[in-house]
């Protein structure tokens, strides 16, 4: 078992046993051990019981819990709970807003056994005659539920795209061919997945059911003749809104970009292939050069533990390094995110010493002095101009009061934008992708803002954010303004995030020449002293 999913059996536990009134002591401690279990990246395999009462959060209880997880794949405790525990009120444990506790009072008192039935419950006004509900929690239950029935059977790109490899591999070495291609959504590399469709050059029937799905994502698998592959790889991976007309084939062709060629087209990188627009711009060869992975130079917006990292600002420099960037900026949280541990100023004195002796120790390797400043629900910064001053940057960011209308939240960014202090405006919506839309926000004031402040936007990396989203980047570069890709890291680990915010680059057709981190270190440390003066 990964330690991901040790991560969730252990969420479910704590959960059921709230949801059962068993132990209210083992309940937190359970809850906080898969908490932390969820957002390491320590690899529990292979670890014994007494290495694994070592690690902090883990005691002796739950060492032995997770031992029996990896080694009979099952937890008792959890399976009993499990069989007396009808599946639709496990189900009602994922939405959001409903703990264990109200789920109980839905399941005793109104019957409730399933989501379905949950909303039914709501369109009914029942739901406001249970003691701690009220005709807000319903419909907000009501707004969470209907959320969650549209994001059924979806998945983060991150989450299925190893799986989606692995099965390509698995066909090419059991139907000894090299004509095997991921297709469809997954090779446009879209945010959110729902079915992984493979393309495969083959005579044999193939039958989803002999591929081993541990994701229960969906699978389809198109099969074609070795002549038609690239002809049906076109086909299938361009979305249906992507039409090539009067389309030449030859079978001839050893290769998709042969068969543009022939069609008297640019190449379309599969990413682009959204829309017919793309189709016209390859007509007259106007497709920019795509940003990629490599053409990065630093990365900016990470955390310490100085606020709610897992590494140490020494070791995520160190690590960057490692990774061949030239530069790292560091953004901990701001001293209003209480919740994160946000820096009060003494807190950022001490942290700007230990940058100055690491610039020392790591040169030419250069640590950036940042951070992530809340944007307060009037739209100005965390800090007196004095402290905001200190900054080489700052990314300016909502992470609290998120519930906005559209002219609120639009008022509350263009305020934070016109600050002069605010480099870069982070993860513009906070939306998290399937879980949570993010407050609405008139993108094109927005940007219009950006463009006239000189402020720069970010492309929160993180698979679940990816925000701004890759639509706006084209307006974005209209206007002038420039994208950062950050991975918001939390942990060393995070910064190969920096991969997922560059597929959604390249599907806002974002280049090298408007990414801000494709900035080399000289570059980017005399931006940030020309905006500071
Ligand atoms: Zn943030
Ligand atoms: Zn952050």
């Amino acid at each position: 078992m990964t330690t991901e999913e040790i991560a969730k059996a252990l969420k479910l536990t704590a959960q059921l046993m709230e949801l059962h009134e068993v132990n209210p002591f083992k309940i937190k401690s359970i809850a906080n051990a898969a908490y932390k279990l969820d957002k390491t990246d320590i690899d529990l395999n292979g670890k014994s019981l007494e290495e694994l009462e070592q690690i902090e959060g883990i005691g002796k209880g739950i060492a032995s819990k997770i031992n029996e997880l990896q080694t009979t794949g099952n937890l008792k405790e959890l399976n009993e709970m499990v069989s007396i525990t009808p599946i639709g009120v496990i189900e009602m444990l994922r939405i959001k807003g409903i703990g264990p506790k109200k789920v109980r009072q839905l399941w005793q008192e109104l019957e409730v056994e399933s989501i379905g039935e949950l909303l039914y419950a709501c369109n009914e006004n029942r739901l406001i005659t249970l003691k701690g509900f009220g005709a807000k929690t319903q419909a907000e239950v009501k707004k969470q539920i209907e959320f969650f029935q549209t994001n059924i059977g979806k998945f983060h790109y991150a989450s299925v795209e190893s799986f989606a490899n692995e099965l390509v591999n698995y066909l090419k070495e059991k139907y000894k061919t090299d004509l095997v291609s991921l297709t469809g959504s997954i090779r446009r590399k879209n945010e959110i997945i729902d079915s992984i469709e493979l393309l495969i050059a083959t005579d044999d029937e193939i039958k989803v059911d002999e591929l081993k799905n541990t994701h229960q994502v969906k699978i389809e698998i198109f099969t074609c003749s070795v002549a038609e592959f690239y002809k049906r790889l076109i086909e299938t991976s361009n979305a249906p809104e992507c039409i090539i007309e009067d389309f030449k084939f030859d079978s001839t062709v050893r290769s998709e970009k042969e068969l543009f060629e022939l069609n008297k087209l640019q190449y379309i990188e599969p990413e682009l292939r959204e829309n017919s627009k793309i189709i016209e711009l390859a007509k007259e060869h106007k497709i920019p050069k795509l940003i990629e992975l490599s053409d990065l130079k630093g990365i900016l917006h990470n955390h310490s533990t100085y606020s709610d990292g897992m590494n140490t600002l020494k070791e995520m420099a160190v690590y960057c390094k490692e990774l061949g960037y030239e530069y790292l900026g560091i953004c901990d949280h701001s001293q209003s995110a209480f919740y994160a541990e946000g820096l009060k100023p003494e807190k950022v004195i001490e942290q700007h010493k230990e940058i100055d002796e690491l610039n020392k120790q790591l040169f030419p390797f250069k640590i950036f002095k940042g951070i992530e400043s809340d944007i307060l629900n009037d739209g100005s910064l965390d800090y007196s101009d004095d402290v905001l001053k200190s900054f080489d940057f700052i990314v300016a960011s909502v992470h609290s009061n998120l519930k906005m209308n559209e002219e609120k939240a639009t008022a509350r960014l263009i305020k934070a934008i016109e600050n002069p202090y605010t480099t870069i405006l982070g993860h513009p919506t906070g939306r998290l992708l399937l879980s949570r839309p993010g407050y609405p926000i008139d993108h094109k004031k927005v940007i219009d803002a950006c463009a006239a402040n000189n402020v720069i936007i970010e492309l929160n990396a993180h698979p679940y954010r990816l925000d701004i989203d890759w639509r706006w980047i084209p307006y974005c570069i209209e206007k002038g303004v420039k994208i950062s890709i950050n991975p918001d890291a939390h942990e060393k680990s995070g910064y190969h995030d920096m991969y997922f915010g560059t597929c959604v680059a390249r599907k806002g057709m974002l280049t090298k020449e408007m990414c801000f981190n494709a900035l080399s270190l000289s570059e980017i440390e005399s931006y940030f002293k020309n905006r500071k003066s």
